[in-house]
């Protein structure tokens, strides 16, 4: 025992514990003069609180991991405009036959209530008879990332999710038939999950696709009400390239760490994922120009891979929908800096005699 130890107060009897007798000794913390104010010997006196300085951007609402993903910013807009037209194509169609028209289109959209219903019902009846069906015990961990993103995303059921054989193509979706809800994931896609291999791209994925009913977009009724999309060039694609932002939104908010190797993978295959380069690939968004590049992503369901990547990696702002995305302006330069690095020297000698 030192004179400088303090686990005794200085009169105290060696081996027998310290008392309340002793004034300041605290018998719990084994040191004297301690005072709550202040802190133990040797601490200093804290500043008061200050609350934490507001964050220079503000975060969009529903892009980051955390809280519930959000619809993108066109998808109700473009969802107004197509369901309207899509009524008066409706009633136009009604006209037309009442007048004695039977033309194809006429006859189409007069029994497309009847068509979807039984487009659906198809649909369905394909994957419980074909699809190998996910349970606690067939693709126990597939079936186990169904559970989760339903339960991420609040969902009172959870739907029913399949394999099926993919031949090669990299392919997953979502549909529904009734109150029935279930996503389908093509094998040469369901392949990248597993212990082994990319299970985080596999639940972004699952996500995705879970992502799509849980924001409405496989209910019979809307997909009535958007049975002009495809008949409508740019206004029908543009709805389905937002309903995609929307679900990637999702995917991300259940597992963001796996939206690259989700990416890669749609770009070069299940095999060649790992070395596509992410960054190198989302970096060429802004930089591939031209009215073509402008006409193919108008033209497409989902967003193009570059302008999807650009969007799951630049998360403060809506994928871009219709103009290519804008790289952020370069930092002013501002001179070499005056102050070396950290390890760097001035007066560094490097022949010293
Ligand atoms: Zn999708």
């Amino acid at each position: 025992m030192t004179s400088d130890d303090q686990s005794q107060p200085p009169n105290a009897p060696q081996g027998i514990p310290a008392t309340g007798s002793h004034p300041g000794w605290n018998p719990v913390t084994g040191m004297s003069g301690w005072n709550p104010q202040v802190g133990p010997p040797g601490w200093v006196a804290q500043p008061g609180y200050s609350p934490p300085r507001i964050p220079p951007h503000q975060q969009t609402r529903g892009l980051s991991p955390f809280g519930m993903p959000a619809r993108h910013s066109w998808e109700i807009p473009l969802l107004v405009v197509v369901v309207v037209l899509t009524v008066l194509a409706y009633l136009f169609a009604l006209l037309l036959l009442l007048t004695g028209s039977l033309d194809q289109y006429v006859l189409l959209f007069v029994f497309a209530p009847m068509l979807l219903w039984f487009g659906r019902g198809m649909t369905y009846a394909t994957q419980r008879v074909n699809g190998v069906k996910m349970s606690p015990t067939q693709f126990p961990e597939g079936y186990r990332m169904v559970q989760e993103a339903a339960a991420r995303f609040g969902m009172q059921t959870v739907p029913d999710a399949y394999v099926v054989l993919g031949n090669g193509q990299i392919n997953a979706f979502a549909s529904g038939h009734g109150f029935r809800r279930f996503v389908v994931v093509y094998s040469d896609l369901f392949e990248i999950g597993g212990a082994a291999r990319q299970p985080e791209a596999l639940a972004f994925i699952i996500g995705h696709e879970v992502g799509h009913i849980a924001a409405g977009h496989v209910s019979y009724w809307r997909q009535l009400g958007m049975f002009l999309g495809p008949f409508l060039p740019i206004i029908g694609n543009s709805l389905i390239r937002a309903q995609e932002y929307t679900a990637d939104n999702h995917g991300y908010c259940n597992r963001h760490l796996g939206a690259p190797t989700a990416m890669q993978t749609l770009a070069g295959g299940k095999y060649l994922n790992t070395i596509v380069g992410f960054d190198e690939m989302a970096d060429r968004a802004p930089q591939e120009k031209g009215f073509f590049v402008w006409i193919v992503n108008a033209l497409s369901s989902h967003p193009v891979l570059t302008w999807r990547m650009w969007a799951l990696r630049d998360r403060s702002r809506h994928g871009r929908l219709f103009l290519r995305p804008t790289p952020p302006p370069p930092a002013p330069y501002t001179g070499y800096p005056q102050t070396p690095p950290v390890g760097y020297s001035t007066t560094t000698t490097y022949f010293p005699q």
